[in-house]
């Protein structure tokens, strides 16, 4: 397995395959002013297999594809069934907002995504239209029993909280757990970008310590979960009696850095190194200049060396240069 210059075991490939939309999260997508790839930047299936196949030989294991939504990207099967196939492949996820997967869900899975996260962030229609403001709450529950009835499972949902947009629904969002046997995964704002929506992140943060406490006010206490994985970004917790799982993901309150084993592919096909800082890698480059999968191998084995050590959100750093929906989450 590739170690990084701190010992960390870097073996996650996060791809992000397409910074297309059909919503506009006001967090991570802002209104105007979006430069996307054009279809000749994004990396094609063929060449994304080609650096899958390159992170399996170097000791990647688990692959997860992203955008923007990757859902939009046309040949999304053909991507799913070029890296669910190859051999060495431990887990193959997506992350999506859902809404098209009451179409797609069953083929997904026939052409080898093991599941799903989806995200979603309240459960009150008028709120989701503030917040993820394109799309509707009837849209993704679709997606989300979609997802269940083709076995895209473990599933668990992505809600980012919001003050002022969403932080009144997480009580509702945890409940759901009662009855489901789903993770339901807080996530702390980062402000990525530099623009609107990095003020939007920075001005309406809410710690996961204040959700959580609000939702042992409404349910009853949280019960850390025992079988914790170290590389999991999420601390678990569950509510008496419940069926699924409350996650906690901290990145400004409790960083997790130290148990970092992620790197991410950009749809336009650059190694970036850490969510929250602007180094990359092209490979891309590499690839259109004829670069062996060797090659490949070698410019994801540099790009895991030089992976930071952690980021310094505390001090104001961040990504400048893109968006969340330029990296994936
Ligand atoms: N469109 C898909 C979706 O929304 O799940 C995949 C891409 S989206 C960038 C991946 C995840 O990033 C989302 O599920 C959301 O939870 C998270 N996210 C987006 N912007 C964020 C921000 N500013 N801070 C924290 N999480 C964010
Ligand atoms: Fe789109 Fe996902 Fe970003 Fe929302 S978080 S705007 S659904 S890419």
């Amino acid at each position: 397995m590739p170690l990084d210059s701190f010992g960390r075991e870097i073996d996650y490939l996060r791809i992000s395959i397409i910074d297309h939309c059909n919503l506009r999260c006001v967090y991570c997508m802002p209104l105007s002013g979006l430069k996307f790839s054009t279809s000749g930047d994004l990396l094609s299936a063929t060449e994304l297999e080609r650096v899958a196949r390159a992170a399996l030989a170097v000791g990647f294991r688990k692959f997860r594809l992203t955008g923007g939504e990757p859902t939009l990207r046309p040949d999304l099967l053909e991507i799913v069934e070029r890296i669910g196939r190859l051999p060495g492949t431990h887990d193959l996820a997506m992350t999506t907002n859902g809404i098209l997967l009451p179409h797609l869900a069953k083929r997904l899975k026939t052409a080898g995504l093991r599941r799903v996260n989806i995200h979603l962030d309240t459960l009150h229609p008028g709120r989701l239209q503030r917040v993820m403001r394109f799309g509707t709450l009837e849209e993704i529950w679709a997606g989300i029993q979609a997802a269940e009835a083709a076995n895209l499972t473990p599933l668990k949902l992505n809600v980012v909280v919001t003050r002022g947009y969403n932080d009144e629904d997480v009580v509702d969002l945890a409940q759901l757990t009662l009855e489901h046997d789903w993770s339901v995964r807080f996530i702390e704002l980062m402000p990525l970008g530099g623009g609107e929506c990095a003020r939007v992140a920075l001005s309406q943060y809410v710690s996961n310590r204040d959700t959580k406490e609000r939702i042992e006010q409404s349910l009853g206490p949280l019960s850390l979960l025992p079988d914790q994985h170290p590389a999991d970004e999420s601390l678990n917790y569950r509510l008496p009696k419940a069926r699924g799982i409350i996650g906690m993901i901290s990145p400004v309150s409790q960083p997790y850095c130290g148990n970092c084993n992620r790197m991410r592919l950009t749809a336009d096909g650059k190694f970036h190194l850490c969510l929250l800082n602007d180094d990359e890698l092209d490979v891309r480059t590499a690839i259109r200049n004829g670069s062996s999968d060797e090659m490949i191998g070698k410019t994801l084995l540099r790009a895991v060396g030089a992976k930071p050590t952690g980021h310094h959100l505390e001090r104001g750093v961040s990504t400048e240069d893109r968006n969340m929906y330029q990296l994936g989450g």
